[in-house]
């Protein structure tokens, strides 16, 4: 592939403004600008849209998504030290890329994006990946703000995502996901892609919102599946008992068998069993 901007390369990047790889901040880079093209490519049409990047580092997917023709990146990265890096691309690319310090958890999205047409595409950290999906596919409002998200995972947190009932990888997060989202993992990208090399594969994966997700209320839907998945080993009727001493006749209320186990149930009988419960006042 040709080069895909007239920047410098990214370990040149890296060794000017002297970005080591911090642990605790869960910083992989990935250096190889064919590979970060390729998942700006999987995030669909950007030439409309706002993409909200979560942790460039020292900019390698967000350079993909530039030169891919996103309207805007919004980019926040919490490490201080990858803002003169992001800066010189910002140059590059002028009026296109807005950078914001701060963590991602603590920031409002919608806020951020000023709303439109917003794609997330986002080489996550490892240590807060899991809660900012589930931050943005849990959010009050559906269809949300976003309309798809592209994003790296460790290969193991895709699959519980996208993982299917009867799969040990099925569990709250796969329900939550497969109730709002539709899609799955693109490609997996190996250790060896990545300065520092991670200890796991990692996978992109690819959600867009389920625009008609069946009525239910998400917060007693991610109560019943914790309590349901907190106790994967037993029966439903013996997991729920901590939302219901009736949790055997509302389990049957929901069409299911009571001696069932949580990773048995699909996701509309986790929707059944969070409206009858909701029903019955029981969360
Ligand atoms: N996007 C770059 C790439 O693909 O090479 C870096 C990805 S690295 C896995 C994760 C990035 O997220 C790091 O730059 C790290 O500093 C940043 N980060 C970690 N925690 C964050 C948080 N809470 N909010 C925003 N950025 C964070």
């Amino acid at each position: 592939m040709a080069q895909i901007d007239t920047l410098p390369p990214l370990r040149d990047v890296i060794a000017a403004h002297g970005l080591n790889a911090k642990k605790s901040l869960g910083q992989n880079f990935l250096l190889d600008l064919n590979l970060t093209s390729r998942i700006a490519r999987s995030a669909g049409d950007l030439e409309d849209c706002t993409v909200l990047e979560i942790g460039p580092g020292p900019g390698g997917l967000t350079r993909a998504l530039l030169a891919a023709g996103a309207r805007k990146v919004v980019a926040v990265e919490k490490d201080s030290r990858c803002l003169p890096a992001l800066a010189e691309i910002a140059e590059h690319y002028p009026g296109r890329l807005e950078v914001i310090e701060g963590d991602a958890l603590k920031l409002d999205p919608v806020a951020l994006t000023g709303g439109g047409n917003v794609r997330i595409a986002a080489n996550l950290p490892y240590n807060v990946g899991t809660q900012l999906l589930i931050n943005w596919i849990t959010t009050p409002e559906w269809p949300p703000f976003w309309s798809s998200l592209t994003l790296m995972f460790q290969k193991e947190v895709g699959e519980r995502i996208t993982a299917e009932p009867g799969s040990k990888a099925y569990g709250r997060l796969g329900v939550l996901a497969g109730w709002r989202c539709k899609g799955g993992i693109l490609f997996d990208i190996s250790p060896k892609a990545f300065t520092p090399p991670p200890k796991v594969t990692s996978a992109v994966v690819h959600l867009t919102p389920n625009l008609a997700p069946l009525p239910c209320d998400q917060r007693v839907l991610e109560r019943v599946t914790a309590a349901a998945f907190g106790q994967r080993r037993k029966m439903l009727r013996a997991s729920l008992k901590s939302l219901s001493p009736n949790a055997e006749e509302l389990v049957r209320q929901a069409g299911l068998e009571p001696t069932a186990r949580a990773e048995e149930i699909d996701i509309v009988g986790f929707v059944e069993l969070a409206n009858i419960f909701k029903d019955a006042q029981a969360v």
